[in-house]
């Protein structure tokens, strides 16, 4: 059953993406390998848990 336990600010589809250096956030349907501000590495907040 999916249920909204953790609301994502970006839209439908997109995924959360937070630079581990400088901490920018941003959605983007597509992958996003590197900061747009700094070029640090961005991690995807939206991914989902495998288990
Ligand atoms: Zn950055």
């Amino acid at each position: 059953m999916p249920t909204q336990s953790d609301p994502a600010p970006c839209a439908e589809g997109e995924d959360l993406y937070e630079c581990r250096d400088c901490l920018t956030r941003l959605c983007s349907n597509d992958r996003v390998m590197s900061c747009p501000d700094c070029g640090g590495e961005m991690e995807n907040l939206s991914k989902p848990r495998l288990q």
